[in-house]
């Protein structure tokens, strides 16, 4: 398996040169196998995913808001009508999967009806995605704390173990849920929006802090642990001293392009 990182701000984009070696595209990570190719979220890193024709493609959502769909109708490989394209979400079943997008992509806010246009597009509920990859992955969803709900998902071959944990606020109610889900990974993904300090102010807001995701990576014993959902107002000078005073080798600021092998 191999991840990789095409869009890791959070909330909304920030192009400018300040941002420029961190990525200022939001949420949407690739998961790739010869088997199969997995998108989570459809952010404004979206746009750029070259979806494959010789494997199954899922579009994996974890919830709706805008920083996680927002590129949905930008790449172009989208819409080939020749490709057929899964898409999913363990948050709701695929008819609300199907109105969400639809009245999210219509003319009140963009000009064409999306979802009636892209009829190559197949809705399915989760437990059916899950199953289109089974014989070379298993994935099973994680639910997380945020405001409307969101879903993680944890996949899990021979290769190795990785989770994908946004958004999420991090608390004691699921802490212990969580650790399980994620013990041993060999790659976690963590919605680091704010540092400490800045959470103390912004309870209930559905994120998480880069320290709680240094604690979270020591207890589960993962090997690696990636922070997303970067904040729009951390710029690169910021993100690279954060990332040096926490001096864990196995945290890593995510930024957009790298790719992790599993
Ligand atoms: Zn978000
Ligand atoms: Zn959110």
């Amino acid at each position: 398996m191999e991840v990789k990182f095409l869009g890791v701000r959070g909330s909304t984009a920030t192009p400018g040169n300040e941002f420029s070696k961190f990525g200022g595209n939001t949420s949407c990570t690739e998961v790739n196998h010869k088997e199969f190719q997995v998108i989570l979220d459809a952010g404004t890193g979206f746009k750029d995913v070259q979806l494959r024709k010789d494997v199954p493609v899922i579009v994996l959502f974890s919830h709706f808001h805008f920083d996680h769909i927002q590129g949905l109708p930008f790449c172009r490989d989208l819409l080939s009508p020749d490709t057929p394209i899964y898409f999913s979400s363990a948050l709701v079943s695929k008819d609300e999967l199907r109105d969400i997008l639809g009245s999210c992509f219509s003319p009140h806010y963009f000009p064409i009806e999306l979802v009636e246009n892209l009829t190559h597009i197949k809705y399915l509920e989760f437990s059916e995605a899950a199953k289109i990859i089974n014989s070379s992955c298993e994935i099973t969803s994680i639910q997380l704390r945020h405001p409307g709900g969101a879903s993680g998902y944890k996949f899990e071959n021979n290769s190795g173990k990785f989770c994908y944990l946004l958004d999420h606020e991090y608390d004691d109610e699921t802490a212990s849920e969580l650790l399980s889900s994620s013990k041993d990974s060999d790659l976690i993904i963590w919605d680091g929006m704010f540092t400490s300090d800045e959470l103390s102010m912004r309870k209930g807001w559905g994120h998480s802090s880069i320290e709680q995701g240094n604690d979270f990576l020591d207890n589960t014993g993962a090997q690696k642990l990636g922070i997303c959902h970067h904040s729009p107002y951390r710029d690169d000078k910021a993100m690279m001293i954060l990332e040096r005073d926490i001096n864990n080798k196995r945290l890593f600021l995510a930024r957009e392009g790298q790719i992790i092998k599993i």
